[in-house]
């Protein structure tokens, strides 16, 4: 009978894709007594009540079993990745996970995965298919379904309503709980992210600051040549600069650069936070916005600077540069510093630079250049992968993208080699600035587009709902370092940016205050989001 095969299912789906639903449950506090355990049980309970409603809807000869199939794969899909990264799938991670590309994809795959989703997922589907059925005539299914629905229905208001206290307060105090009801999650994300189209291409992308202009250089005066780091994954509280009790960054610190100290990222993934670093607005008002416009590198270019987008990350810039020239990872392929998935370290972005800058048009190469390093940076799961054999200062280190499986302190050596071949990457970007002085007013801008768990709480990775998110995902470097050309030229000082170094600064701050960096005038700027403007000691020109 066709109502075995969806109450098995649903069991299945209950019960085990729903283990990390069960194990949260289980460590909240107010869930430890008589009481709690017999709310998780109602719980339980209607949660099956639920994917029974959700089956009773397909259940037709030829659309349950691919319907059984589908819902028991995502299950068990969904489930291994809570379950390994201590995520949760809800509209934020469904963006970024569509926006993945195969080579983030691959790092992510690993024989446990493997297991896991052939015993949770394959293995009871195809026992399931092979359930033999005998359906009634249609007439009498649908009688059948509606029956099934109205009594799964019925559970489910009995069970939600008997514990009805304890349901609303543990959803209002553990929000997150319900981005792990599996499948329903991710089914739920798909839906939300379906009706809100990603911003991705060139289409329908309004101008932006159409009055963007920058005044003429003094006499004399040296082209600014400025690079801005988009970094990747850094968590401020593990940079030596911002008093993490390892000195992974001493040759930032040698460099002479300012670090703020209380900065922090718009969103918790790199979709979520890079184009809302590069838009003027802030972050709950670009988590709103009802159109797409051009961002930060558009606006740069409108003003008359030579723009250059350099991208070490396959992923790329999510629409961020589409309208600057650009060079992508394809493209900087160097042996020795690419591995054979064509992945480089960070250091790659500096090779050839000149000649890159070379062909940019030289009537704006006169006014100034930016370029933009996005960085690889800390990216995970595979952060041994990050730093070079050459450079591994901390060991040992977790050599295996499955994180659960090394100690915790292999994990944070690891993900500390990254930012100590950051600092390492940031420091000779300064050099090569530095060995252009004559002809150019140099400065450099470093951030990170989100933080990472290091399996605090046993969360890993980031890209929980930004509300949810620990601080660690949140929390992010932010350096900047000027030459004294550009200091003398722009009149902004690096004495009054450190005295700046713990205000609370935000991505809301990078548009523009790299507006006011490069003296871009325009109505957009708001200057009470000009960080750097601040220190401005004389008025631009
Ligand atoms: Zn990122």
């Amino acid at each position: 009978m066709p109502w075995v095969c969806v109450l098995l299912a649903a069991l299945w789906m209950a019960v085990v894709g729903n283990l990390p639903l069960w194990r949260a449950l289980a460590a909240l506090p107010e869930l430890g007594n008589t009481r709690g355990l017999a709310f998780g049980l109602a719980f339980g309970v209607g949660v099956m009540a639920m994917l029974v409603m959700v089956l009773a809807l397909f259940t037709w000869r030829w659309t349950l079993k691919p319907a059984v199939a589908i819902c028991v794969l995502t299950a068990a899909g969904g489930a291994y990745f809570m379950r390994t990264y201590g995520i949760v799938i809800d509209p934020t991670m469904m963006v970024n996970v569509l926006l993945t590309d195969g080579r983030e994809a691959r790092e992510l795959l690993s024989w446990g995965m493997v297991g896991s989703l052939l015993l949770t997922g394959v293995l009871p589907a195809v026992l399931l298919w092979r359930l033999p059925l005998r359906w009634p005539g249609a007439a009498r299914q649908a009688l059948w379904n509606a029956i099934t629905f109205i009594a799964a229905a019925a559970v489910l208001a009995g069970a939600g309503g008997l514990f009805f206290q304890d349901l609303s307060a543990t959803m209002r105090n553990h929000k997150q709980v319900r981005y792990l009801i599996n499948p329903v999650n991710t089914f739920y994300a798909l839906a939300m992210v379906g009706r809100k189209p990603v911003q991705r291409n060139g289409a329908a992308v309004l101008p932006l600051a159409e009055d963007a202009r920058l005044p003429a250089l003094a006499p004399g005066a040296k082209p600014p040549l400025v690079v801005m780091v988009v970094g990747e994954t850094a968590r401020a509280d593990h940079f030596g600069l911002n008093g993490y009790a390892r000195d992974t960054t001493p040759e930032l610190a040698r460099a002479g650069v300012v670090s703020f100290r209380n900065a922090w990222s718009c969103g918790t993934n790199t979709a979520a936070s890079v184009p809302c670093m590069f838009s003027p607005l802030d972050r709950e008002p670009f988590a709103d916005r009802t159109a797409n416009t051009e961002g930060l590198a558009d606006v740069l270019q409108r003003a008359g600077l030579a723009v250059l987008w350099i991208d070490n990350q396959a992923g790329g810039c999510k629409g961020v540069c589409d309208r600057v020239p650009k060079v992508d990872d394809s493209e900087l392929q160097v042996p020795g510093l690419c591995n054979s998935n064509g992945e480089c370290l960070d250091e790659v972005m500096l090779r050839g630079l000149d000649e890159r800058i070379a062909q940019l048009p030289p009537a704006r190469r006169a006014r100034g250049v930016v370029v933009f390093m996005h960085q690889m940076g800390s990216h995970g799961p595979a952060y041994y992968l990050r730093s070079p054999p050459r450079q591994k200062r901390y060991l040992p280190e977790c050599t295996t993208n499955a994180l659960q499986q090394c100690a915790r302190d292999q994990v944070v050596n690891a993900y500390d080699n990254t930012v100590a071949y950051t600092d390492q990457f940031l420091a000779d970007t300064i050099g090569w600035l530095k060995a252009r002085e004559k002809d150019w007013a140099p400065a450099l801008v470093y951030l990170s587009d989100h933080g990472e768990s290091l399996g605090e709480n046993n969360l890993y990775l980031h890209g929980l709902p930004y509300r949810l998110a620990p601080d660690a995902q949140k929390h992010i470097p932010w350096v900047t370092w000027l030459s004294p050309a550009f200091e003398q030229e722009s009149g902004i000082r690096m004495r009054c940016i450190a005295q700046l170094r713990d205000t609370q600064v935000s991505h809301d701050n990078y548009f523009h205050s790299t507006l006011g960096l490069l003296g871009v005038q325009t109505s957009v700027l708001n200057p009470a989001r000009d960080i750097y403007g601040a220190c401005r000691d004389k008025a631009p020109a």
